[in-house]
């Protein structure tokens, strides 16, 4: 597939490519890590099935299709993905405030306008509830004549097994750094001493390197909470807890700059032909209308919280980003305390890693990586964001007495 946007991932390409040739299945199950690039490879399979150029030439990037799917316009593929403050794939239908799976049903259900193939993709699937996930069976089974329907998500246990089984499972893998600089290089974005910084700051997902390519900002609030971090191991208990809780506002604002979702969508929001084709302006609308989230999701804590103006929904975005960035430094404290920064992700903060690991154990970061992990697996299950930073900061190694 010479017009494939997708760069590595050769065996799930290789998939894509069968499929757009041959009759492919109804429904597919894109799998994979957040930002590795299940949307690309999504928008690449719904260019091959909606191109009009010869078989062996699709997506040939030029026909009128295809470059109403690169501007996303192509009226026969329709996109479904988070919205509102919870960041749901929401079941919607014709009284509900957001748009979600019986609209998209409902979509599929009308003729083709071009008279061709039609392509649904649904982004952040493992964001949609039991009932949205019930009410999407039907069609995945059964979906109306040649439409293909594309399902994203990173997390197949979120899935019922329902779903799971009317889908082909197509698995993404993290990139290597030289693939996600050349996509930077692509794009544009970046000259090649900060691409390749980016590409290891993105371990190995170049939807996250693009996202810190566009928001500068984002790498600078990244090596703020990194060092952040790494005081902590000269500080005591009650300092941590303050500078912790101080900290997630920043962490926010570097989740929501590193929403890649949020962003693929922003692009090409879908156009749902009866709405005027202004559904996500709308949506933003109805956002500000209904105001901040007051605690919907049930933090026990919310009336203690110092950050009790912001909605649930973003303090647990902002500690899970916190978490994978904690989990970044931990394992990099583990590599230069070995005598190895080869792979490290951040090389510019190389002189402080070398500082901290030099005076912290190492078989303690090495358990501590092993309480992120759980504490990830805690606040999916709608802990108290703040609960698991607290538990956290005060499990991190200090630094060992001076012999
Ligand atoms: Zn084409």
């Amino acid at each position: 597939m010479d017009g494939a946007r997708t760069r590595g991932q050769p065996v799930a390409l290789q998939a894509v490519a069968t499929m757009v040739r041959g009759p492919g299945p109804q429904a597919v199950l894109f799998i994979g890590p957040d930002g590795v690039g299940k949307t690309t490879l999504a928008l690449d399979l719904a260019a091959g099935l909606l191109c009009t150029a010869a078989l062996a030439d699709r997506p040939c990037r030029d026909c009128r299709a295809c470059r109403l799917v690169e501007h996303g316009s192509h009226p026969d593929l329709h996109r479904l993905g988070p919205v509102g403050p919870g960041r749901q794939v929401v079941i919607g239908g014709p009284e509900a405030k957001y748009r979600g799976v019986r609209d998209l049903i409902s979509d599929l259900a009308l003729m083709p306008v071009e008279g061709g193939a039609r392509v649904a993709i649904i982004e952040s699937a493992d964001r949609m509830n039991e009932d949205a996930q019930t009410a999407l069976l039907k069609t995945l089974e059964e979906p109306p004549s040649g439409v293909t329907i594309v399902i994203c998500a990173d997390r197949l246990a979120r899935l019922l097994p329902t779903v799971r089984s009317r889908c082909a499972v197509i698995r993404l893998g993290l990139l290597g750094p030289r693939d996600i600089e050349g996509i930077l290089d692509d794009h544009g974005l970046a000259d090649p001493p900060t691409a390749a910084r980016l590409a290891r700051l993105a371990g190995g997902r170049p939807g996250i390197a693009l996202a810190y390519a566009r928001k500068p900002e984002a790498v600078l609030i990244r090596a703020e909470l990194t060092r952040l971090l790494l005081d902590f191991t000269d500080a005591g208990p009650a300092v941590r807890l303050t500078a912790a809780r101080a900290a997630i506002p920043r962490a926010i604002m570097l989740a929501t700059a590193l929403a890649t979702d949020d962003q693929a969508l922003a692009r090409s929001s879908p156009r749902g032909r009866r709405r005027g084709g202004a559904t996500a302006l709308a949506q933003v609308g109805s956002e500000l209308e209904a105001g901040p989230d007051t605690g919907a999701d049930g933090d026990a804590d919310d009336l203690v919280s110092t950050s009790v103006r912001t909605p649930a929904t973003d303090r647990r975005r902002g500690v899970e980003v916190l978490l994978g960035l904690w989990s970044d430094v931990a394992r990099d404290l583990i590599l230069v305390g070995a005598g190895g920064s080869r792979s490290i992700h951040d090389t510019v903060l190389i002189d402080e890693l070398g500082a901290t690991a030099s005076g912290v154990d190492a078989a303690d970061v090495v358990r501590f990586l092993g309480r992120i992990g759980r504490s990830a697996e805690a606040l999916a299950a709608n802990v108290s964001p703040e609960l698991i930073l607290d538990a956290l900061v005060l499990a991190w190694p200090g630094r060992r007495a001076a012999a």
